[in-house]
């Protein structure tokens, strides 16, 4: 299968080749050229299976180019040991209609591992099929979870290095000590003053650099992005959807080929975007029910069809959500519309901050998602009523998935089966959930927490204090590309 970007749809690439590269030459994003289906026997089959090779029966419809013995392993070794659970994926129901799906149980215990305990695999093994002679350095900006899941994913991985920007004061504590006491030999981590926006431009900045580009090639490097603008991100994640579904089935409360409705903590569009692949590719979704926090550009878009990042950041309780400019987005409208109209949405969005879709895109987005958000009090409020009524203990951004949910069905009465996607452990945003529960962590919110839910603190939070700082560097966003030049040198 091929695949293009969302800004050219006249350029064609392997797979092999989208991964490495990342993001289009164009600026766009990669795209299939064609989704392929999951027909009714098919995803029979797949509920007869476990999530490593519910993985490899997926992600292989859209890596003609890897073998099947490739996938395998490259599955056995991303959701193995590194995993607390079992399952993996695991389907929690909270009653009948409603389950949370927990992404959480990986080695930094946020949704970002199910893609990033992946990429380093698809990553080294696309390198070796382009031919690729260089090494790679892997750049990101970070909201707070994706910087530690690709650190813990690329640490010490062959031919490659891995340079995390997150910004400062905009992550929580234990996302900020995950990230400066990160271990491995290749891997390096600063700050930068700004908002997570800030450093995600300075990073797109430093990808458009051509000149740096060719002085990079002179020292045999490349750069590479393992944020979500990624294609080798996005696919692991599809395959969660379809692991919900089978789980929900399995369990006896879904009737298979009855419909399941998801809503979503969203940020960049990246968790999201996966299940409506999933959809497409015949997955029996309703609706996406896209939830933000009160950085609602996502909730006026999808209601409205205006896209205005321009409206005050706010720094909020869901750091990994705090996001006004969605990526992968782009991805959508493409499959909404052309290449030449997602190309001149995105050129208004660099030059205006905003843009307005047409009627027909509107009522397309609306036909498959709706959307809602809610402040940090609604959020705290959640978790501390859905604990005391059920005793399910959440994070901060699966709140604000469960909160929209629960607006979403009041208002609609649409009573589909739902599930919420649980995208990190409540011991991550730990002084914030134990504000939800009405309590103070004090100095050692985690142990707090474990103490008042009764469960224990997963083992990659337990002493992260203890770990030496290794990184406590903040720069300026004009200084972001003499640092990378630095680090590999
Ligand atoms: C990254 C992240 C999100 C947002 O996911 P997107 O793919 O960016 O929409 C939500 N919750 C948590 C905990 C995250 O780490």
């Amino acid at each position: 299968m091929n695949y293009f970007s969302t800004r050219n749809e006249t350029k064609k690439y392997t797979a092999a080749q989208a991964i490495a590269m990342g993001l289009a030459p164009d600026g766009g994003l990669f795209v299939p050229e064609t989704i392929p289906s999951v027909d009714e026997s098919a995803l029979r089959a797949l509920c007869g299976m476990d999530y490593r090779a519910r993985a490899v029966e997926l992600m292989g419809l859209y890596l003609e180019e890897f073998s099947r013995e490739e996938l395998e392993g490259f599955v056995r070794r991303a959701y193995a040991e590194n995993y607390d659970h079992p399952e993996i994926a695991p389907l929690h129901l909270l009653d009948d209609a409603t389950g949370f799906l927990e992404l959480w149980h990986g080695p930094t215990c946020a949704f970002k591992d199910m893609a990033l305990q992946m990429l380093p695999y698809l990553l080294t093994a696309s390198l070796k099929k382009t031919g690729e002679k260089r090494q790679v350095c892997i750049l990101v900006a970070t909201s707070g979870d994706t910087g530690k899941a690709a650190l813990e994913g690329f640490k010490d991985v062959p031919g490659t290095r891995i340079f995390v920007f997150y910004p400062d004061g905009g992550v929580s504590a234990i996302q900020r000590l995950q990230m400066v006491t990160q271990a491995g030999e290749n891997v390096g981590v600063c700050a930068v003053r700004g908002n997570f926006d800030d450093a995600q431009t300075g990073v797109k900045v430093i990808f458009g650099d051509s000149q740096f580009a060719a002085r990079l090639t002179e020292k045999g490097w490349f750069l590479s992005s393992a944020n979500s603008i990624n294609w080798g991100r996005l696919l692991p994640q599809i395959v969660y959807y379809f692991s919900a579904y089978c789980d929900y089935v399995n369990s006896g409360k879904l009737n298979f080929g009855d419909r399941l409705n998801f809503c979503v903590p969203t940020g960049n569009f990246g968790n999201i975007l996966a299940g409506w692949f999933a959809k497409q590719m015949g997955l029996p979704v309703g609706r996406f029910i896209c939830a933000s926090n009160a950085n609602n550009v996502l909730t006026e878009f999808i209601q409205t069809g205006v896209y205005d990042k321009n409206r005050p950041f706010h720094n909020t309780i869901s750091p990994s959500m705090d996001i006004l400019v969605s990526s992968n987005l782009e991805r959508l409208l493409y499959m909404l519309t052309d290449d030449k109209t997602t190309a001149a949405y995105m050129a208004r969005l660099a030059k205006d901050g905003r843009y307005t879709v047409d009627a027909e895109v509107l009522s397309a987005l609306q036909s498959t998602f709706s959307a809602g958000f809610c402040d940090d009090d609604e959020t705290r409020g959640t978790i501390g009523r859905v604990f005391a009524e059920t005793g399910y203990l959440m994070d901060t951004h699966t709140a604000v998935a469960c909160k929209v949910l629960s607006d979403y069905r009041a208002q609609s009465g649409d009573q589909t089966p739902a599930v919420v996607v649980s995208t990190a452990s409540p011991f991550k945003f730990a002084a914030d959930v134990l504000a939800g529960l009405g309590a103070d962590g004090g100095a050692e919110p985690l142990a707090a927490l474990s103490e008042k839910s009764g469960m224990p603190i997963p083992a990659p939070l337990q002493n992260l204090e203890e770990r030496p700082v290794r990184f406590d560097g903040v720069a300026e966003k004009s200084e972001m590309e003499r640092l990378v030049d630095q680090f590999l040198s």
